[in-house]
């Protein structure tokens, strides 16, 4: 009978204990519904509404209190729309810009196990698309400008909100990021900038690092072509577009670039150690103490890992192949694609230079494929440094924090060339091994969205001062 009764009693308990953990505060119930608007809103590059996020979002900040020039809906085209938004401080700093993208990448809901445009929370999750890439930036940025406002803060720089357009694509038809830069410099005009492209890395729950990105790698794609008068497949000659492309793409799978290690990857590499076994770590102290030379056995093994090879040299890879017309016929064209990522600061046609000496062969006629983008990397400013490893210490103790280059590319590129420094850094915790940006059911640890919202509401209060 006894048992009987407890059962009950503990099923209460349970029950007032998961109610006590939704109960939020004000501060997180703002930030949540801001989230879930955004997440409501079909912003997928191609066919969705930028704009009408925007808008949803100037409402927001109006309804606060910013009124006039300091809340600004852009579109330059229909359906694309970028926000700036900003608190005024007292001027005595330069500003700081905070910057994050509307649109997300396309989500099918049939591959979905939840509705991938509804906010939905599940086993301690929130899923949908853009929860991580970059609805929640965008959102946190917006909640914590509305606070700062009802608080009546005031800080010694001005406080700017960008919210752009476009990034997925990589701002393909400067609607985004670079038309803010080519017509409204003035509204975003800042002494640096907060952007995505950096979080804290969960292993098995527990933090591992807090990355900031400073830089990142330059794509470059080339087409390789080998072209011949072809002929019958019955009388074979020793010239052939496929054996020629096949021999230069093998010696091109063979080369490595010289070792060439920067400000950001140097103290990467330095954070990295601290983490890595003996062999591992005694590798990379090697590589970084010195000049280190490429065929050197530390080298040779930490290249073998592909993530730390990537950040040590810049990388050619064959992506693409194509060749021949008939089973029975010479080939009359053999055609491959080829990427590079160029460390930033290396000139691309020193790249390409070096490509055709690794191809070696007159007649593959190589050409580029699109534009590249160069990025400067951003300097490790140490006001910036200090304050992100002083608040990081307080939330994620005992996570180093190390500066990243990325491989890939966001709109930090735009802006440093712009001259405005970029720090990819979002406070957002997530499991290494399950990054589901871009992918099918996209998530967010619920914990993960509140704790990286105050983090990134008290850091830039941290880095804009006054009070
Ligand atoms: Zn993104």
């Amino acid at each position: 009978m006894r048992n009987m009764a407890m059962r009950p009693c503990l099923a209460v308990l349970f029950a007032c204990i998961a109610l006590r953990a939704h109960a939020l505060e004000p501060q997180q119930q703002l930030a949540l519904e801001i989230y879930k608007e955004l997440i409501e809103i079909n912003t997928v590059t191609a066919t969705g509404d930028t704009a009408r996020a925007a808008e949803a979002m100037a409402a927001r900040l109006r309804a606060a209190g910013f009124e006039g020039l300091d809340v600004q809906v852009l579109t330059p085209a229909p359906r694309k729309g970028n926000l700036v938004a900003r608190l005024r401080g007292n001027g005595a700093r330069r500003p700081i810009l905070l910057l994050a993208h509307l649109d997300v990448v396309a989500a099918n809901p049939a591959d979905w196990s939840v509705e991938p445009f509804k906010l939905t929370e599940r086993d301690g999750y929130f899923y949908g698309r853009g929860t991580s890439d970059d609805k929640y930036m965008a959102a946190s940025f917006v909640a914590s400008l509305i606070r700062y406002r009802q608080e009546g803060y005031r800080p010694d720089r001005d406080i700017i909100v960008a919210l752009e357009t476009d990034e997925e694509i990589l701002d393909r038809n400067a609607l985004g990021i670079q038309w803010l830069l080519k017509h409204h410099r003035d509204l975003i005009e800042a002494e640096f900038a907060l952007n995505e492209g950096g979080g804290v890395g969960l292993k098995a729950g527990k933090p591992i690092r807090n990355s900031v990105q400073t830089s990142e790698k330059v794509s470059l794609t080339y087409q390789l072509e080998v072209i011949d008068r072809g002929g019958h497949s019955a009388v074979p000659r020793a010239d052939n577009p496929i054996y020629r492309l096949a021999e230069a793409l093998s010696r091109l799978s063979r080369f490595r670039f010289p070792i060439r290690l920067n400000e950001t990857t140097r103290a990467y590499f330095e954070r990295t150690a601290e983490l890595e076994s003996d062999q591992t770590a005694a590798d990379i102290r090697s590589v970084i103490s010195s000049h280190p030379d490429a065929a050197s056995l530390s080298v040779m093994r930490l290249a073998a890992n592909p993530v730390y090879n990537a950040q040590l040299r810049t990388t050619c890879v064959a992506t693409m192949l194509e060749g021949g017309h008939a089973y029975n016929a010479l080939p009359q064209a053999a055609r491959a694609t080829v990427n590079c990522r160029i460390m930033p600061g290396e000139p691309p046609d020193e790249v390409k230079t070096t490509l055709l000496g690794v191809l070696a062969d007159d007649h593959i006629a190589v050409r580029q494929i699109g534009e590249t983008v160069l990025s400067e990397p951003s300097p490790l400013h140490d006001e910036i440094m200090g304050a992100i490893a002083k608040l990081s210490a307080e939330f994620w103790p005992g996570a180093p924090v190390v500066p990243v280059m990325s491989a890939g590319a966001t709109d930090g590129s735009y802006l440093r060339n712009a001259g405005i420094p970029t720090y990819g850094h979002s406070g957002l915790a997530g499991d290494i091994d399950d990054v589901r940006a871009h992918g099918r059911d996209e998530r967010v640890l619920v914990s993960s969205f509140f704790a990286g919202h105050e983090y990134l509401y008290r850091l830039v209060k941290l880095l804009a001062g006054g009070s």
